[in-house]
């Protein structure tokens, strides 16, 4: 393959479909695959030739990939001419990415941990990532509070994850996660993932998700409200809204009407946002989350500045 006209580096010399060699060149190295990281690699081609695949990507895309270990995914990446800037915190794998790709122009590598370096990182359009377990649904709920939206997301998550991701309103799985990635991506699952698709192979089974960004009128801007309201209200998810909002806008320094006037402004808010008196919180849909936002902005300014963040055809 060339890039600008020049032949790349070639790809790493290591088979990824073989436990019994990563293992060995694990071993040879001095390293492990640390289960506090997560590090169960992707050894079956044909799903990582689906996930990649199902990031759509061309030539010259930039790709964000999260956690690359080995490198598996990233070489497919780079095979497609992507531009990745790569996560890792691993160090003993920061050093073998940097001898494995380091000479090629489109490879970018960001070491430490993803939760505090990715706020520096250039802008991508797509992102890729096997996420580790622990940090999945916090990196997800992250980038979506920090602004930092992508065209598509394509990421492999424990499958409890997965469903609590692409789940609808009322549903067994609907959290605040669910209303997180809804504002922002229509969400669909990919195939289930077994665990003996992994090196070493986990407990639980898996799942790829793709998050495809809503275009601008579907979403329209995220209020300030939006995110701490529905952190807020899903802490107690079977409960009646009216009752969580009214907790919620006593919790707001700059409230000052009592108990009895938080709960008829939660009343009201509800009236005005056409939510039943009696719904539950997890019967709302995002755009309820959206509408009680921006209602309780116009009451109480300071936290509540609108910010039109969303990608405008
Ligand atoms: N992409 C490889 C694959 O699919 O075979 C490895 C995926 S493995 C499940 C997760 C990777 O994320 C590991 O390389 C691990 O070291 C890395 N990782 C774990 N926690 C991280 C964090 N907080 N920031 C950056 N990378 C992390």
């Amino acid at each position: 393959m060339e890039y600008g006209g020049t032949a790349l580096p070639p790809l790493p010399p290591l088979n990824y479909d073989s436990p019994l060699a990563l293992r060995k060149f694990l071993a040879e190295r001095g390293l492990g695959a640390q289960k506090k990281y997560g590090q169960n690699f992707l050894i079956n081609r044909d799903m990582r030739n689906r996930l990649l695949d199902a990031l759509e990507i061309g030539e010259g895309d930039r790709v964000w990939e999260i956690g690359p270990g080995l490198g598996a995914m990233t070489a497919g990446l780079l095979e497609r001419g992507a531009l990745v800037t790569a996560f890792e915190i691993d160090r003993g794998f920061i050093a073998l990415l940097e001898d494995f790709f380091g000479a090629n122009p489109g490879f970018t590598l960001v070491a430490g941990n993803v939760l505090r370096t990715w706020p520096q990182a250039a802008a991508g359009e797509y992102l890729l990532g096997n996420l580790p377990y622990n940090i999945a649904a916090l990196l997800l709920g992250d980038l979506i509070e920090g602004k930092r939206f992508f065209k598509r997301m394509v990421v492999t998550v424990q499958k409890e994850v997965a469903r609590r991701i692409c789940a609808p309103p009322g549903s067994r799985d609907y959290s605040s996660l669910s209303a997180l990635c809804a504002s922002a991506y229509r969400a669909y699952p990919l195939r289930s993932i077994p665990g003996s698709c992994f090196y070493p192979e986990p407990r639980v089974d898996s799942q790829g998700v793709r998050l495809d960004r809503l275009a601008g009128p579907v979403s329209g801007g995220l209020p300030g409200y939006f995110v701490p309201l529905i952190r807020r209200l899903f802490a107690s998810r079977r409960k009646m809204v009216k009752n969580n909002l009214r907790d919620f806008i006593l919790s707001l320094p700059a409230w000052n009407g009592g108990e009895q006037g938080a709960q008829e402004l939660s009343a009201g808010l509800l009236e005005k946002a056409g939510i039943p008196p009696e719904e539950r919180v997890e019967r709302l849909a995002w755009e309820h989350f959206i509408a009680l936002a921006r209602l309780l902005a116009e009451i109480t300014p300071p936290l509540g500045e609108e910010e039109d963040t969303h990608v405008h055809p």
